[in-house]
Parts: structure tokens; sequence; C-alpha cells
């Protein structure tokens, strides 16, 4: 199954998303992450892209066009 989503955990502040069954898919995982038991809520590509940047220092300029806002 295809389906572009992305997800939230605020235990351990990781994120992931993208497009699941076909990819790209990006996971920004904090050191935590290991040890939690992930919460995840969805939510929308605007917010991941945020916290990407907020929480991971993620420069998205630098990522495929894909992470850049561009649909294939
Ligand atoms: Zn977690």
């Amino acid at each position: 199954m295809i389906e572009l989503a992305f997800f939230r955990c605020d235990l351990c502040k990781s994120l992931e998303g993208g497009i699941y069954g076909k990819g790209p898919l990006k996971y920004l995982h904090s050191p935590q992450a290991g040890q939690c038991r992930h919460k995840w809520t969805r939510i929308g590509r605007e917010e991941f892209t945020q916290l990407g940047a907020e929480w991971y220092a993620v420069d998205w300029s630098h990522e495929m066009p894909f992470w850049r806002g561009y649909t294939e």
C-alpha cells in the first residue's frame, strides 16, 4: 500500500514520514528513540518539515526535490 503520511512522537521527539510503500521515507530519530515506546501522532507535511528544521536542523533546501515540496 502506498500512502503519504507523516508522524511525530512527542515522547522522544522523533519524526518519520514520506511515502510508505514506495519512498522516499525519512526517519529523524532522537538518541532516546531506541528506548522509547513511541506514541506516533499523525501530522501534516508542513508540520513535519517545520519540526525537522526545528528539532534536527534539517536544511530542506539541500534535500531531494520531494523534500523541498515538489510532488512527483
Ligand atoms: Zn518516541
